[in-house]
């Protein structure tokens, strides 16, 4: 099930114009029900969503150049799936932060954030956080490499995150190519899968990891550009692209 909705007036302030210039219009949430409450899914922008569950907000990978997070709720969970500047931004997750933020994050970016002390998820781990199960998942590249070999995400770096609430499955999959693990997780109810290059996915690989993966619904991200229209055909009846 799902509806839309407009922002909350606390990140209304996003859509105004003059606000913030660089600001883009996200105005919109989906609703998800799960057995645990109702989940509000806000995609923020590039590699950034935000959650809000029962009156609580979880931020994943907050950006300073997609949304001015001085308006936007304080994060009671904040997950960081890996350290490249565009998901480990301290002029954006140091804003996110309330005395009581709880913070989960792969083991080199959480080197990297001073101040805090986050909760070490390493690639099959799993934590529990106000009931909801957080499971890191592997996020790597299989073909696209920097100019010196190395691939741009080497396995075991970085996370992507499946949040449980009850049997409601919920994928963050961070900056990955389309690796084979997707298939232990096919199923979930919402997906966030990555699209760009040369760090994450082509269009074919992207095709190649929704069908793998099954997701409910699709939420790609991390995009420069889209085509949603010719994605979906291409994917193919019962996977939902938003
Ligand atoms: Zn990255
Ligand atoms: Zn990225």
């Amino acid at each position: 099930m799902k509806k839309w909705l407009a922002l909350f007036t606390s990140v209304s302030c996003m859509l105004a114009a003059g606000c913030r210039k660089s600001a883009p219009a996200v105005t919109l949430g989906d609703l998800y029900h799960t057995p645990l409450g109702e989940v509000w899914v806000y995609p923020v922008g590039h590699g950034s969503v935000m959650l809000s569950w029962n009156g609580k907000t979880i931020q994943i990978d907050p950006y300073s150049q997609v949304a001015d997070y001085t308006q936007l709720p304080k994060a009671d969970l904040l997950l960081i799936t890996h350290d490249h500047h565009d998901h480990l931004d301290p002029a954006a997750w140091k804003k996110t932060l309330k005395p009581s933020t709880h913070i989960i994050a792969a083991a080199k970016a959480a080197a990297q954030m001073d101040g805090v002390t986050p909760q070490v998820l390493n690639n099959a781990e799993t934590a529990s956080w106000e009931g909801i199960n957080i499971q890191a998942v592997p996020a790597y590249n299989l073909k696209h490499k920097r100019p010196d070999g190395q691939f741009f995400h080497p396995q075991g770096e970085g996370n992507g995150y499946i949040l449980s609430f009850g049997d409601f499955r919920l994928y963050i999959a961070g900056d990955t190519e389309n690796i084979p693990q997707m298939a232990n997780w096919a199923g979930v109810d919402v997906a966030f899968l990555p699209k760009n290059l040369p760090y994450t996915m082509t269009d074919e690989m992207f095709v190649d990891a929704a069908k793998r993966l099954k997701p409910k619904h699709l939420y790609p991200y991390h995009y420069q550009q889209a085509d949603k229209t010719a994605l979906q055909q291409a994917i193919g009846p019962g996977i939902q692209i938003h």
